[in-house]
Order: structure tokens, then sequence, then C-alpha cells
């Protein structure tokens, strides 16, 4: 089990209870959610901009990475590596809003892209995954 509180003194940031439970809503749910999302699903106890003020500095700890949807909603999911690191695609669920990571490109493809640098990187899915599938069945 990880402890959210060591996470975010590993990062060097102030372990704040508030800190501490928005990342244990991504790291307990391995899902990815917006601003929103959070502040709808989960007893919080916190107001919208403290939420969001919570994503940011866990985003800027390098605890969080956030990708942009395609209605243009930011999404946030637990993840140490940044983006472009990782050359790795997401799947968004629509119906359950999972982000799910699938596997990262083969080195091989990197090696294409030996020469070139990568500043910023996005790749997302959209669908329904398996589950939000059977249950509509
Ligand atoms: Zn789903």
């Amino acid at each position: 089990m990880v402890s959210c509180k060591s996470l975010l003194e590993e990062k060097g940031i102030k372990p704040t209870q508030n800190r501490q439970k928005v990342l244990d809503c991504f790291i307990s749910t391995n899902k990815g959610f917006s601003n929103t999302d959070l502040f709808k699903s989960f007893e919080l106890k916190m107001d919208r901009v403290s939420v969001y003020r919570c994503l940011q500095d866990l985003l800027e700890a390098g605890l969080l990475q956030c990708i942009i949807d395609f209605e243009g909603i930011r999404i946030y999911y637990y993840e140490t590596r940044s983006e472009k690191d990782r050359l790795q695609p997401h799947f968004k669920c629509k119906a359950c809003q999972q982000i799910s990571s699938l596997p990262e490109l083969p080195s091989s493809y990197r090696q294409l892209l030996d020469g070139f640098k990568i500043e910023e990187a996005q790749f997302l899915l959209e669908g329904t995954c398996q589950q939000c599938q059977q249950k509509h069945v």
C-alpha cells in the first residue's frame, strides 16, 4: 500500500491533508478525473478552488499527469513519469471515465524519432471499456 504522505514528502511538497486526500482518490481508484469529477465523486469536504489548487500542486510535483480529452477537458491521472518520457497511449472510457494506461510505444519507434526533440506528447483513445460494454449487452 502506497502512502500518499510519503509520496508527497519524497517529491518535496508539504503533505497537507487536502493533498493527501486528492492524491488518494487517484491511487485508490486508479482512475482519471477532471476537476469537476473529483469534486462531485468524493466527499472531499473541500471547495472547488482548493481541489483545483491541489491538482495543480500534484501536477507540478510530478505525481499526477494531465491529458486533454476530446471535449477539451483536462483529465488528471496518477503517474510519476511525464507523457513525453513514456510515449504511452491512454484509453478513456466515455461511460465510466476510467483512464487506462496502454503499453508504451516500442523502443524501435523511439529510434525512428531519433533527432526529433519531443516537447509535448499526448496519445488518447476514447471509447467504451470492456466492463462497460458488458453492462449493456
Ligand atoms: Zn468503462
